[in-house]
């Protein structure tokens, strides 16, 4: 079913006492809120997940993994398996963040892999995409997203919609202080739900959440949220204050 998501990715930030009291911080700020239908998300590093996962038990706050290997286990030094994550409570796992995508060169292929891989386990998958600038700039936003999105997610079986929620990121947006105009966001979360309700049907594409990532602040976020195909965010810098971001968890 539907829901409403506001997703912190606290990205390579906090060690375990900074994790610690961050949580214990949006807890306070967030506890006597009545969430119908919303749930609230953090991403702590791979480090910090198991106690995440054991200081949020009875919360409202729901903890998951900001990324995973396609590989069951093996020789992959440094990496995390969707095993791993489960084997510490995790449930959910972002796949294709920008940073991932950009940093780490991991090309459609390799998301689908991943994708495939999350589900194959049982696992629900938070992914990302967007354009760059240069393809909104040429007019060429919608085309990229759908092709990211044929290439990585549009093959999985009806089914599995039920475990996904997208995250539509527009590269530059995310750190750059710059926000998607509400307008431009709903006019590409309706594009993607369009392209799911094509492949799939209208059900599959309304009980959709499609969030939206990129420097969603405490002044933006109410008038985002309003549109009628934002589904809630995924926010990077302003999750990191607990302040902030339950600012914007009472704006969804
Ligand atoms: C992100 O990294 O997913 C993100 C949206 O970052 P920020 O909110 O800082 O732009």
């Amino acid at each position: 079913m539907r829901q409403k998501i506001v997703a912190g990715n606290w990205k390579m930030n906090n060690g375990k006492g900074e994790t610690k009291n961050l949580i214990t911080e949006l807890q306070e700020e967030i506890k006597d809120l009545t969430l119908d239908n919303t749930r609230v998300i953090i991403a702590p590093s791979f480090i910090n997940l198991e106690s995440a996962v054991t200081q949020t038990e009875d919360t409202k706050i729901e903890v998951v993994a900001q990324n995973m290997h396609q590989a069951k286990n093996g020789a992959y030094t440094g990496e995390v398996s969707a095993d791993m994550l489960k084997s510490v409570g995790i449930r959910t796992v972002i796949i294709g963040h920008s940073e991932r995508r950009a940093i780490f060169k991991e090309s459609d292929e390799i998301l689908a892999e991943k994708v495939n891989a999350a589900l194959a386990n049982g696992l629900e998958v938070i992914f990302c995409f967007g354009e760059k600038l240069e393809e909104r700039k040429t007019d060429n936003h919608l085309l990229e997203v759908g092709s990211q999105l044929r290439n990585s997610i549009l093959h999985i079986a009806a089914e599995d919609w039920s475990k996904v929620i997208l995250a539509y990121e527009p590269v530059w947006a995310i750190g750059t202080g710059e926000t998607a105009s509400p307008e431009q966001a709903q006019e590409m979360h309706a594009f993607i739900r369009n392209v799911i309700a094509k492949k799939y049907t209208q059900e599959i594409a309304d009980n959709l959440s499609i969030l939206y990532g990129g420097s969603v602040k405490p002044a933006n976020a109410k008038e985002i949220f309003s549109k009628p195909d934002v589904d809630g965010g995924l926010i990077g810098g302003a999750s990191l204050k607990a302040v902030d971001f339950s600012s914007i968890i009472k704006a969804i």
